[in-house]
């Protein structure tokens, strides 16, 4: 059956027998589709032109009766969301920390829905459970991490680092003669849980989940690039009895800053304390010998929890857990049932590291990019992306109306807007609203330290330095119009 009826509307779909089981002629044109979008992003506005709300008036309704064509489903729901798509992909997008997609990983994340693999069990696919389990290698060598380390591999960093501190929660009490799998929180011995005041809201709703409640998160004081003040955790693991977890992170979200790592996390140790790191991109830095003082220490740490969504450049979903203590990894997340004949000896069981069951192969995309990539490869586009912010810091500051409010070390800029007459809050909320509208590139809101600002993060693998060029001026020409219109 095809979808002769090209008006979009109900065509009546055949029954079962007799169907083509692929429908290749639909694969094909969604797949000429989805290029013509890729080769698109480049030149195109990058913010969306409609909102959820105009996206949901076009393409909803109730839902029909009968079926239609395939054929007919998809081009009609392709046209009616292409407006309210932003170009997260592509070269000038500079809003939160989004990667693009890496051709090769994008090609392997096509096979894997193609493939549609059960990356539960090695038995469920050998293949899913054999590309996990080398990438988990290649990506703990890349990083610098210990080696006997274990990884999982789940959709994001906020559950990369709920997967590493299940595994504290269960390391630090096994300790203390309590087993948290079995008997839960009640009865436990009260664990102190350290974060800096600059924690990210995703390491928080870990700890809500796993029943710390972020209440309890003693919180350690920052300084003002928002690193984590030494002596003052320092304070906090004297102060602290009993199992204590420390949360540290490398690369604020903001100011792309680091936690002094290499100081705090021996004096942890000393106090017995499982050290964790929220290193969603900035671990990543770890692979240049130029970030060294930042990164350096990270790697005595006991977890990491990173992205491969965002500066690794593979498509979303992807979030990568990596565990010192494979056992305590393992314990905290272990799936057990009568219907799971587990494989024979050492075969990697992808869902023994990870809270969820069923999922995707997460590792095809992974392997693909890494592969297209290299080593060199990786290095050199984080290099690159940091040279780039520090290039839009640049061109920008020579404007006398901006202020870099960070030391630009990574690739995140926090910039900030003002003009002589104008509240700079609103005036640079103003102009952050002026430069999405205006599209060439597409840069997000933020607060620091109590102060509006327009944030810049630079993670893609196709920005070039003209991307950087092009934006800096669109951003200065709206800035101009904004200051001259008295806004
Ligand atoms: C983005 C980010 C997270 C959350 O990652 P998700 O991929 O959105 O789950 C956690 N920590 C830091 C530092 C981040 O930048």
């Amino acid at each position: 059956m095809s979808g002769a009826n090209s008006d979009g509307k109900n065509t009546p779909r055949k029954g079962l027998p007799g169907m083509p089981f692929c429908e290749s002629t639909m694969l094909r044109e969604t797949v000429e589709r989805a290029i013509r979008w890729l080769e698109d992003l480049p030149s195109r506005r990058v913010g969306a032109w409609a909102s959820a709300e105009e996206i949901r008036k076009a393409l909803g309704g109730t839902l029909n009766e009968e079926g239609m064509a395939p054929s007919d489903v998809v081009a009609a729901f392709s046209e009616g969301a292409a407006s309210g798509l932003t170009g997260s992909p592509g070269p000038r997008y500079f809003g939160f920390v989004t990667g693009g997609a890496l051709p090769a990983s994008l090609a392997a994340d096509w096979l894997a829905s193609a493939w549609d693999q059960n990356a539960v069990l090695a038995v469920s696919s050998p293949a899913a459970s054999a590309a996990e389990e080398i990438v988990s290698e290649w990506i703990i060598d890349l990083l610098g991490l210990p080696p006997e380390s274990s990884a999982g591999f789940v959709t994001g960093c906020q559950m990369a680092n709920f997967t590493c501190l299940a595994a504290a929660r269960h390391e630090v009490l096994r300790r203390s003669g309590h087993d948290v799998e079995k008997d839960g929180l009640q009865g436990a011995p009260r664990v102190t849980v350290i974060a800096g005041e600059e924690a990210h809201a995703t390491l928080l709703v870990a700890l809500r989940m796993l029943g710390f409640g972020t209440g309890n998160v003693l919180s350690v004081p920052a300084d003002g690039q928002g690193r984590m003040i030494p002596e003052k955790a320092e304070d906090a693991l004297r102060a602290a009895s009993g199992p204590v977890i420390l949360c540290l992170q490398a690369g604020n979200v903001n100011t792309g800053a680091f936690d002094p790592c290499a100081r705090i996390i021996p004096a942890a140790r000393a106090k017995g304390a499982w050290v964790h790191v929220d290193g969603a991109f900035g671990l990543w830095g770890r692979m240049l010998p130029s970030l060294k003082t930042h990164t350096d220490g990270v790697e005595l740490a006991d977890s990491w929890a990173t992205d491969a969504h965002k500066w690794l450049n593979v498509p979303y979903d992807s979030g990568i857990a990596v565990v010192r203590h494979s056992a305590a990894h393992r314990a905290s997340m272990a799936l057990n049932a009568p219907y799971y004949i587990a494989g024979e000896g050492e075969v990697r069981d992808p869902s023994q590291w990870v809270p969820e069951s069923s999922r995707r192969a997460r590792g095809f995309p992974l392997y693909c990019g890494l592969k297209s990539l290299g080593r060199k490869g990786v290095r050199e586009m984080v290099e690159r992306n940091c040279r780039q912010a520090r290039l839009m810091a640049l061109l920008l500051s020579e404007d006398p109306m901006v202020t870099i409010l960070n030391d630009v070390v990574l690739n995140q800029v926090l910039v900030r807007f003002s003009c002589p007459g104008s509240d700079s809050d609103a005036f640079t909320r103003t102009v952050t609203a002026q430069v999405q509208e205006e599209g060439t590139c597409w840069a997000g809101g933020s607060v620091w330290k109590g102060m509006a600002a327009m944030r810049i993060s630079v993670s893609n693998w196709f920005t070039s330095d003209d991307d950087i060029f092009r934006s800096a001026e669109a951003i200065r020409s709206v800035l101009g119009k904004a200051a001259r219109s008295g806004r």
